[in-house]
């Protein structure tokens, strides 16, 4: 799978038990879907930090990628972008088809540190429509 945002090929990076799609570019992750609630389940705290121990901390970013992105997995299908707010307000690109998201840096930790209970909306078909709910609410 390519970067949605560069275009790098992703690596396969283990978390634990967890294998996970990371750029080594621009430090994105892309989870399939339900790894985010693996993730979560597994309690594991500090995951980008420890990444960045392992492989580096890229010291560019590309910035905002002009248009929209395109699911890595799904190819021809572009990624939704929801400004979702619990604690900390974290940008989450998601595809609608496939349900895997695309995390920017260190937005990986922001929902992890965040304890609500927004895993099961994540990961459930009905997510892009919870998602709007929020953002509605949000305004
Ligand atoms: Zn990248
Ligand atoms: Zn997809």
């Amino acid at each position: 799978m390519k970067c949605p945002k560069d275009g790098t090929s992703l690596a396969r990076v283990d978390v634990g038990a967890i294998v996970i799609d990371k750029c080594h570019q621009c430090d994105g992750i892309w989870l399939d879907y339900g790894e985010l609630k693996q993730l979560r389940s597994s309690g594991q705290q500090g995951i980008e930090e420890e990444l960045e121990v392992r492989y580096g901390n890229p010291e560019t970013n590309e910035g905002e990628v002009e248009g929209y992105m395109r699911c890595p997995a799904c190819e021809d299908v572009g990624l939704i972008s929801h400004h979702v707010s619990y604690y900390k307000p974290v940008k989450i690109d998601q595809c609608p088809s496939c349900h895997g998201m695309w995390l920017e840096d260190r937005e990986l930790d922001a929902l992890m540190e965040d304890k609500k209970e927004m895993e099961e909306e994540l990961n459930s078909p009905g997510v892009i429509e919870f998602l709007r709910r929020l953002v509605r609410q949000l305004r």
